[in-house]
């Protein structure tokens, strides 16, 4: 019996609007589950049912209706016709309905609807007698048998538009509303002949028939190619949405004169977020007409004096809608005769700023709690709020797309190197930086340009991750572009850019434009910061920002970071004083000259940790010793090679002029140029390019990214790794001397080894006691490690035992387990991996849980046991995109770091994951 019970429940195919379960979207749809809800609270809705998506996965599956679904409709449509006095197919007052779609995620205009459905020729004539109104039932029949004729019957729109148009043509109107009745009477007429040629039978009179193919056209809509790749674009799984249902719904009409009206309406002003009502309406009007553009609907507050009783049943329906889902609402309505129904509601998309503000004035109203106010908001919407973005109404076709590797908008003249771009930058003009891919020494050339363009590399290449940090819009990989140096140009397909022309880059979407597109500008509001108060109030992991120069952490702090998690020692010395420096400590030939160089670099190290340390104390600092390979800080072989071929040249013409001058014998004066450079000064300059050109040759690797770097480095070369603790721990002890509290963290990359581990903390403690002794000052900071190769995951036990803390360099590690180079993945077969679902996503963008994030749950674990109150963290890219960030929550890390404007979203996303952290699950588990 009681099986019986549950079969019965599950079988269910059918519920009337009283009956469905509001909160059952998955059954019912997103639109069934809130017609139902809304009309159990007591809203004016006409009556309608709801059938369940498992009735459209049965239809799919069998290719055929379940067995007793048209009898169950058959009994609602009776229960529709008790409760309307009307009556379906027949009669002098006949019940009319809207077949619409509706699945658990709202897809909008993804699948189909038909309207005034149950019209045949014997209702068309109750409708006129009803009405009195032909015109109106015409215009009614035509919509219906078009709309019908293409949904169910697969006619396509061009048949019934080309008679449509003979009608108007020869009627010599141009808008649908000149046509009077015997006009779309004749529109009718033609158009049921359409059917007829077009399918061989005539347009179904029979209601139930009509019912019966409308609800099998939305069923078979849901594998129709738009929806496909709608699901497909936005990631929608079985799991989020499986089957549409179909509502069936009395229809009321907003065009029976005068005291009728249609409209649509916000909850709040969407685009402000203002409390205020907020829509559009048109009287004597279909709901089509209001979105339609052929009349101009009016605003909705002036209603209140064309039908003031209405407009008062109006701001009830709203703050009855908004109190009861509690989140702004997406409404339509429509006034039949005098009476207000309600059509539809669900929540309203709104821009980041209006999302903000109504989150915090929700919680002052005592609407929604502080939680709700948080978890209302996608993280990844602040966004909107934190970099410039194009002015939306500048429609303007790209010339080339590349990968959105740093969000924001910037338009400039493009320049091709680094030396022009600081050079017309700091004159004021404003210059994108445009490079086939950009190199440590192009720093400069970051600082002074609005945006940074690369024809290849991805969004972790040198230039997104640099450009990121500094809050600067990149657009990576763009592989359209060819950038010629040396001819001053780039050739984006049709188009020639000459250096000087202006473009505009959009980072958040890879676009590329020629001229300069207007931008809209930041806007941190009053609002953002009282809610990311909140968030981290709630949070349980703090949010870090890589930072790697004074004003980057100012910029950081300012967007609320806790400290700074990545200080990347290597950009410190790329800064164009400090080159010619680091080029020497690597020509070095012995130990003596490389520590002569290594002494130039200490104080200025130490006068970059003092001003890093000074902006964000108290908060801790992690610096992370030199990491990228030594070939990194020199010019390329190709490069080195045309200097030595043009020095050669220039030698044998400083001598030929020498040999002609020493042969005449009285020579004429020479401009001061020319006795400037003399044999031995371009000797010189020769001899260094060649030994650069040597070291380049010695320091080739075949795979730079896993050769010669990071801790490898610190061990061959000692003295460097010595230095840069010494610049940190003394930089630590003139703080403290100013009665400044900083909490230095020295951390040592790409380590595999606790032996790696111990030879620098060797280092460090000889360090350490030097300068205690000579300063007095008792050093304070913590010693670690970054965990970027998969050893280092697995030999986590050892390594906790001298590291205070871990963080996962998850940058390095991903590449390591994938074996994917971080460098090509991205603009070679990622996206196609990507597209054809390969991968759901980017791993070097968001974690890959499955496999990283395994790893890291096995190195936490492990650490854990041998250091329980061991610090750990994430300083990768994916650092700051919230999915990674729930899973850093689950996983028990202390904190996240990333680029410092992705810090307020980290922020949020943090207080997300904890507030939803029961709900967590590790996919595929
Ligand atoms: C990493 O590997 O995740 C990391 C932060 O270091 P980098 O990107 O500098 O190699
Ligand atoms: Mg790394």
């Amino acid at each position: 019996m009681q099986m019986q019970v549950a079969k019965d429940m599950k079988n269910k195919l059918v519920y009337s609007f009283a009956d469905g379960d509001g909160h059952n979207k998955k059954l019912l749809g997103g639109k069934g589950a809130n017609l139902c809800e809304m009309t159990q609270i007591g809203l004016n809705v006409p009556p309608g049912f709801v059938i369940t998506t498992e009735a459209c996965l049965e239809y799919l599956e069998q290719d055929a209706l379940p067995q007793e679904l048209m009898a169950s409709v058959k009994d609602e449509i009776g229960k529709l016709e008790a409760a309307t006095g009307k009556t379906f197919g027949t009669g002098p007052d006949p019940l009319l309905v809207s077949v619409r779609s509706g699945s658990a995620l709202s897809m909008p205009g993804m699948m189909d609807t038909i309207l005034n459905l149950g019209l045949n020729h014997e209702t068309l004539a109750g409708v006129i007698e009803q009405t009195g109104d032909e015109r109106f039932a015409y215009d009614a029949y035509r919509r219906f048998i078009q709309l019908f004729g293409k949904v169910a019957l697969g006619i396509g729109d061009e048949k019934f538009d080309e008679h449509f148009e003979e009608v108007k043509r020869r009627v010599g109107v141009k808008a649908d509303v000149a046509l009077d009745a015997s006009h779309l009477k004749e529109i009718s007429q033609r158009f049921l002949a359409v059917v007829r040629q077009e399918t061989g039978e005539d347009f179904p009179q029979d209601v139930m028939v009509q019912l019966q193919l409308a609800v099998e056209s939305v069923f078979r809509s849901w594998m129709g190619k738009r929806a496909v790749d709608y699901r497909r674009e936005f990631h929608i799984t079985p799991d989020m949405a499986n089957g549409t249902a179909v509502n069936i719904c009395t229809m009321v009409f907003g065009n029976m004169g005068d005291d009728c009206a249609t409209g649509v309406g916000f909850t709040r002003n969407p685009g402000t977020g203002d409390n205020e009502m907020f829509g559009e309406y048109l009287t004597n009007a279909q709901g089509e007409d209001v979105v339609a553009g052929i009349r101009t609907p009016k605003p909705l507050v002036e209603m209140a004096d064309e039908m003031p009783t209405q407009y008062a049943q109006l701001v009830d329906l709203r703050n009855k809608l908004e109190s009861h889902y509690q989140e702004i609402q997406d409404y339509e309505f429509t006034i039949e005769k005098g009476t207000l129904y309600c059509l539809q509601t669900r929540n309203g998309k709104m821009n980041a700023a209006a999302s903000v503000k109504t989150s915090v004035e929700m919680y002052d109203e005592k609407l929604i709690s502080r939680e709700q106010a948080l978890l209302r908001i996608d993280p990844e919407l602040l966004e909107q709020l934190l970099h410039p973005s194009l002015d939306p109404d500048s429609a303007v076709e790209p010339i080339a797309l590349g990968l959105p590797a740093s969000p924001g908008a910037a338009s400039g003249k493009c320049v091709f190197d680094a030396d022009l771009a600081e050079k017309l930058g700091k004159s004021g003009e404003k210059v994108i930086l445009v490079r086939e891919e950009t190199r440590p020494e192009d720093i400069h050339g970051f600082f002074a340009a609005e945006g940074i363009l690369t024809s290849r590399g991805g969004k972790t290449s040198h230039a997104a991750v640099v450009a990121r940090g500094m809050g600067k819009p990149c657009v990576a990989g763009a592989e359209g572009i060819e950038v010629d140096v040396a001819l001053r140009l780039a050739r984006v397909g049709d188009y020639v850019l000459h250096e000087g022309d202006v473009i505009t880059l959009d980072g958040g979407t890879g676009e590329v434009y020629l001229g300069a597109i207007p931008t809209q500008q930041a806007h941190f509001s009053e609002e953002l910061k009282v809610l990311l108060e909140w968030a981290d109030a709630v949070a349980d992991l703090k949010v870090m920002a890589d930072a790697d120069s004074p004003e980057a952490a100012r910029k950081a702090h300012e967007y609320g970071a806790m400290g700074i998690g990545l200080c990347r020692t290597e950009r410190m010395f790329n800064a164009s004083d400090r080159l010619p420096i680091v080029i020497d400590m690597i020509l070095a030939n012995s130990e003596e000259e490389r520590k002569e160089a290594l002494n130039n670099l200490l104080p200025i190290q130490r006068a970059d940790f003092i001003e890093l340390f000074s902006v964000m104390a108290p908060d801790p600092v992690t610096v992370r010793l030199l990491d990228p390979p030594m070939h990194e800080f020199l010019p390329t072989e190709n490069q080195l090679l045309e200097e030595v071929k043009t020095l050669s040249i220039y030698r044998d013409v400083v001598r030929g002029r020498q040999t002609a001058l020493a042969s005449i014998a009285s020579p004429p004066p020479l401009p001061e140029a020319f006795t400037e450079l003399s044999e031995e000064h371009v000797n010189d300059a020769l001899i260094k390019k060649e030994r650069m050109l040597q070291k380049v040759r010695e320091l080739q690797e075949t795979n730079p990214m896993l050769g010669h770097r990071g801790v490898r480095l610190g061990i061959t070369y000692p003295e460097i790794y010595a230095m840069q603790i010494e610049a940190i721990l003394e930089a630590a002890v003139e703080c403290a001397k100013k009665g400044i509290k900083v909490q230095p963290e020295i951390m040592v990359p790409q380590v595999i080894t606790s032996q790696e581990l111990a030879y620098v903390k060797r280092i460090v403690d000889e360090l350490t006691e030097r300068l205690e002794k000579a300063s007095g000052e008792k050093l304070r900071f913590k010693f670690g490690t970054m965990i970027e190769t998969v050893r280092a995951c697995t030999r986590a036990r050892p390594l906790a035992e001298s590291a205070e803390f871990f963080s996962f360099g998850t940058n390095d590690l991903t590449q390591a387990t994938f074996s994917f180079s971080r460098e090509d993945a991205e603009n070679k077969f990622l996206p196609m991996y990507n597209d054809s679902e390969i991968l759901q996503d980017n791993p070097f963008e968001v974690l890959d849980i499955q496999g990283v994030g395994q790893l890291i749950e096995m190195a936490v674990r492990r650490g854990r046991e041998v250091r329980e109150d061991i610090k750990i963290g994430i300083c990768g890219e994916q650092g700051g995109h919230p999915q990674s960030i729930r899973f850093c929550h689950h996983v028990g890390l202390t904190y996240v770091s990333c680029s410092g404007p992705r810090v307020p979203i980290a922020r949020l996303a943090a207080a997300n994951a904890k507030l939803r952290e029961e709900d967590f699950v590790i996919p595929g588990r």
